[in-house]
Parts: structure tokens; sequence; C-alpha cells
């Protein structure tokens, strides 16, 4: 493993240790949701519970930090036989796909992270991180071209108050204010 693989190994756990507490606290947000029966929500609560039901059997930097720890032992290893005149390919091998194999369920933690965090952006305020307060759609009978239709409205409220209707950012963020003075 080269510097930079390494640097970005480690920039990874990091950032999935950092994460998946943040998981926790998306799921709390989204089972409070009084609109759970929309079909996305539905679809991202379910995604949630696996992810929650894998990182709950173990505490989720447990399970980052066990895998670092493997990838570092196999290296080490790895190199020690490399080193050692009297191993065989075959012990070299063997290592080597034990390493592969810890490097790419490092990996796949990476992937299911990078996913929910896809799912949380809309979830969190964008300029604060604060929880989802609300989310609300109505609609809206309107005349048009002497035809009756529906528009569909899309109200979004987080926490330190900053809101969102139909895509377009209304109310302010409490929280980004304090936060340029710090
Ligand atoms: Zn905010």
């Amino acid at each position: 493993m080269s510097i930079s693989t390494e640097t970005f190994f480690w920039t990874q756990v990091a950032s999935i240790i950092t994460f998946l507490g943040t998981l926790f606290v998306l799921y709390r947000v989204l089972v409070s949701q009084k609109d759970a029966t929309i079909e996305l929500q539905k679809e991202n609560i379910t995604y949630l519970k696996d992810q929650l039901a894998d990182a709950k059997s173990q505490s989720p930097d447990v399970l980052a930090q066990s895998l670092a720890s493997r990838v570092k032992l196999f290296e080490a290893e790895l190199k020690r036989l490399e080193q050692d005149k009297s191993s065989t390919l075959e012990q070299i091998k063997e290592k080597e796909a034990e390493l592969k194999q810890a490097r790419e369920e490092a990996e796949d933690l990476t992937k299911k992270v990078q996913h929910a965090h896809e799912l949380l952006s809309g979830f969190l305020c964008p300029q604060c991180g604060a929880s989802l307060a609300e989310k609300a759609y109505h609609y809206e009978s309107v005349e048009y071209q002497g035809r009756e239709i529906d528009v569909d409205h899309e109200y979004i409220a987080f926490e330190c108050g900053y809101e969102i209707i139909d895509g377009v950012a209304k109310g302010r963020c409490r929280n980004s204010v304090e936060k340029s003075n710090t």
C-alpha cells in the first residue's frame, strides 16, 4: 500500500466513524416523520434499518477500527513473509488474499456510507446540519387554460429555522450565523 493510498484509507475510516453516528440520528428523524408512508421515505427507512442492524452488532467505531487494524495486521504479516526467505509463495498468496478481503470489506463499508450520505443530504439543514423538523406536501388546485390542475407543493423545515419551499430556500438558518462567529 503506497503512502497516499494508506492516507486515503485512514481518512475513509475516520469519516466512517463520524458518519455511522449520524446514521442513528437520520434514522430517528425519518421514523418520526408524519408522512412516513411516502414511498421514498419507506425505502430510506428500510435501507437505514438494514444498515443499523449491521452497525448495531458492533458499535460503529469498533467496526471501523477492527477493519482498519485487520488491514494493518495483514500488511505487516505480508511484509514479514516477503522478507522471510523461508516463506513459501503459497503463504504469501494466502496472506495477500486475506488482505484483499479486508480491504474489500472496508471499501464496501465506505460505499454504504457514501450512499447513506446521499440520503442524508435531503434530511439535514444544508448550512448547519440540524435535523429535519417537518416535511409536508399539499396540493393546490389552480386553473390553467380553462382546466383545473393540481399543483404539488413541498414544504421542508429544519430545527434551526431554515426552510425550503418548492426547492427554494426561504427561512434563515439560525446556526449558520453563530457558526461564522466561531
Ligand atoms: Zn441550519
